[in-house]
Order: C-alpha cells, then sequence, then structure tokens
C-alpha cells in the first residue's frame, strides 16, 4: 500500500497535507510513504526531514498511489493522473463548487472531504476545521494588532495613559474562543456574542464581556448554529450597533455550514467606529460578516481599516500542517487494517466524510442520486 502526499497547487497554499510524524507513523504500519520533493517548503518542513521519516521523496508521479492526501482540493491534472479506486482525503472543499465535485467524482477516486467529519466527540482528532480555527482566530488578532495605530494593553508612564483597546469578538466558536484568549492575553478589553445560548459560559470563563441579544438560541444539535428570523436578525443587528460604535477592533469568526457567512457588520456600523479602528473578517472567504471586506485585501474606509486576508491558519503553515497532517493521519487509520485498506460504509466519520465513489456523488449534501 502507497500513501503519496503531493505538493499543494493552490495559489498562496503553504500547508501540506503530512509531517514527519505522521510519515513515521505509517511507515511503522508497513505501508510506503511518498512525497513530492518540496512539498513541506511552505511550512519549513525540509525534504530531508521528510526522508529521515522514512519517506521517498519523488518529483512527482502518484498514478500508483492507493490513498493521496491533500490540503486542498487537487487540481484537474493531479485528479486525473489517479487510478481509479485511489482514495483521496482533503480539505476538498465542497461547498458552493458543483463542477468541481463532479470533476473529483469523474476521476473515479474515492473521496472524503474532511470538512464534512461530524461534530461528534470521537471525531475531535480528526477535525480539520478546529485545529486550523484555533490558529486563524489567534493570527487574526496578531493581525489586528499589527494594522491598529494604538496598543492593546493599558500603559501608565509619566507622559500620560494609553488605554487597553477594545476588542470585539463576533462568533464563538473554534476560531472566536482563541481570539478572545489571545486578545485578553494583550491586554485588551475583551467582549464578545454569538447565537448559541452555550457560548456564554465559554465567553465569561476567558475574562471576556459577554453580549447577548434576547433571541432564540440558534444552536443545531450538530453544534453549529442556524440562520436567525428576520425578527431575531433585526434584534441581534440593533444590539451590534451600539456596542460596535466603542470598539477598536472587531473580529468577525460567523459562519453558518454551507451557508454563505451572515452579514453582521453593516456599512452604517463601520461609518460609526473611531478611525483607526481595525475589523479582521475571517468569514471573507465564505462571503464575509462585513459586507465592505475583500478577501486577501485591507480595504480602508473612513479611516477603519478592513483586513480580509484568506486562509489564516495557512500564515502559520509550521504549526497548522503538523496538526492537519495529524488529522487526516487519524482518519486515515480508521481504513488502515493488517498493512492494507477497508472502508468501513458504517462508520459514522467514514459516512459523513465520503462525497465521490465509484465514479459518481455519494454525499446526500451534494448531488448524490
Ligand atoms: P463555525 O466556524 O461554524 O462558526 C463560528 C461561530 O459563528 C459559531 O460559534 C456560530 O455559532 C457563530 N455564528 C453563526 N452565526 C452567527 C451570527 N449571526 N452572529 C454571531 N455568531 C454567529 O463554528 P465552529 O468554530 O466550527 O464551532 C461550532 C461549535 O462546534 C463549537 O461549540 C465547537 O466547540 C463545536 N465543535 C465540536 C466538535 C466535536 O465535538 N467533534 C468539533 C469542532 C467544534
Amino acid at each position: 500500500m502507497k500513501i503519496a502526499v503531493p505538493t499543494e497547487t493552490q495559489a498562496g497554499e503553504s500547508r501540506v497535507a503530512a509531517s514527519p510524524d505522521t510519515v513515521k507513523a505509517f511507515i511503522k504500519k508497513g505501508v510506503d510513504v511518498i512525497v513530492q520533493a518540496g512539498a513541506g517548503k511552505g511550512a519549513s518542513i525540509p525534504d530531508d526531514a521528510f526522508a529521515a521519516a522514512g519517506a521517498q521523496v519523488v518529483p512527482g508521479g502518484f498514478g500508483d498511489a492507493d490513498v493521496v492526501l491533500t490540503v486542498r482540493r487537487p487540481s484537474g491534472e493531479l485528479l486525473s493522473s489517479l487510478k481509479r479506486g485511489a482514495i483521496l482525503i482533503g480539505g476538498l472543499e465542497p461547498y458552493g463548487d458543483k463542477a468541481g465535485l463532479d470533476a473529483i467524482a469523474g476521476s473515479g477516486v474515492t473521496a472524503f472531504a474532511m470538512e464534512l467529519m461530524p461534530r461528534i466527540t470521537r471525531a475531535q482528532s480528526m477535525d480539520i476545521l478546529s485545529s486550523q480555527a484555533n490558529l486563524a482566530g489567534y493570527k487574526a488578532v496578531i493581525d489586528a494588532a499589527f494594522h491598529f495605530t494604538r496598543a492593546f494593553p493599558m500603559m501608565m508612564t509619566a507622559a500620560g495613559t494609553v488605554p487597553a483597546a477594545k476588542v470585539f469578538i463576533m462568533g464563538v466558536g473554534v476560531a472566536g474562543l482563541q481570539a478572545i484568549a489571545t486578545a485578553r492575553r494583550l491586554g485588551a478589553i475583551v467582549s464578545a456574542t454569538d447565537v448559541r445560548k452555550a457560548t456564554e459560559e465559554q465567553v465569561k470563563s476567558l475574562g471576556a464581556k459577554f453580549v447577548y441579544a434576547d433571541i432564540a438560541d440558534a444552536a443545531t444539535s450538530g453544534g453549529y448554529a442556524k440562520e436567525l428570523s428576520a425578527e431575531d436578525k433585526a434584534k441581534q443587528a440593533a444590539l451590534v450597533a451600539n456596542h460596535v460604535k466603542t470598539q477598536d477592533v472587531i473580529i468577525t469568526t460567523a459562519l453558518i455550514p454551507g451557508r454563505p457567512a451572515p452579514v453582521l457588520i453593516t456599512e452604517e456600523m463601520v461609518d460609526s467606529m473611531k478611525p483607526g479602528s481595525v475589523i479582521v473578517d475571517l468569514a471573507v472567504e465564505r462571503g464575509g460578516n462585513c459586507p465592505l471586506s475583500k478577501p486577501d485585501q485591507i480595504v480602508e474606509h473612513k479611516g477603519v481599516k478592513i483586513v480580509g486576508t484568506v486562509n489564516l491558519a495557512g500564515k502559520l503553515a509550521g504549526n497548522a500542517s503538523p496538526l492537519f497532517a495529524k488529522n487526516l493521519a487519524n482518519f486515515l487509520d480508521l481504513m488502515i487494517k493488517d498493512g492494507g485498506l477497508k472502508i468501513d460504509d458504517a462508520d459514522e466519520c467514514i459516512k459523513g466524510t465520503m462525497i465521490a465513489r465509484d465514479g459518481a456523488l455519494v454525499h446526500p449534501m451534494f448531488g448524490a442520486k
């Protein structure tokens, strides 16, 4: 059995889907691993480190691989070079691109989109959204501090007092919680909001103030949020509009699976903020929580900077890669039996993530017949 780890080809992607540790673990199980030369460069993992772990470093050519691990959806060229029935595991970006999914199915691979991992306790170690969102939440605050023209902590000096920055985190999932913790460590006064009531305790336990409108709990049984009713959206907007005026930095992370990101910071709200304030919109890839944010741009609007950097976790590839790689390895472990591969269709994690098999789309959310 052979596992292949190609170099990522999407623009700006610096992560790699294996680490020396995961390679070592695969080799221990009696599996061969090939890694494309240079695949780890963006994550500061040299070819030598993969070779020392037991991988064969190759220039390319994955046609005889039984398993292909990727961070992002592979190029058409790579897909068409794979053998039918090969297993593809990665962040396959299943939402909003039917043609891309058809291309995956058409290549005949058995494909697993790791974004669809069910939110159950057993799946936590395989959850790429969590491992990457945690780093993104941290990086969002660091980037905000970089673009902010003032300091985060309060400083009392002989020349006067520097006030602590007020940081507001919108969306308290994995990224939001790490953003709260990071902003607190930097000495900011932190507040946060979410539409899932369970987040109140988490926010308070991190020493931040919880800002919550009187709305119905929008938590789903799957652990995600659902879209708010029109009435609740209006209540939330009124509350947020008042709070936003007083904030220096806003980090937005709000997402609803399979839907465009909800608009939380309108242009009028941005108008109400002080010049020099910073918004980091982590949802920019899914349309943005602020309509003014633009992917990979810093938009300046009446003195307020709106930072729309995409793939923030990828900017910390040195940490993001080993965590991503471990998520994939934990998932692949479910299928490795006695040095061979066995797909257990009854396993919730396998069933929940499989999008294509035998030339067809097989996931109920993405066009399975
Ligand atoms: P996410 O990335 O889907 O969304 C980010 C946050 O935005 C969520 O907290 C969501 O409630 C919030 N949000 C959505 N609409 C909003 C709005 N209009 N206003 C304000 N906030 C809004 O979420 P996530 O980070 O993936 O995590 C969601 C939950 O799932 C968390 O509680 C997390 O701990 C849990 N989780 C469980 C597992 C597991 O058990 N295996 C794995 C990962 C996450």
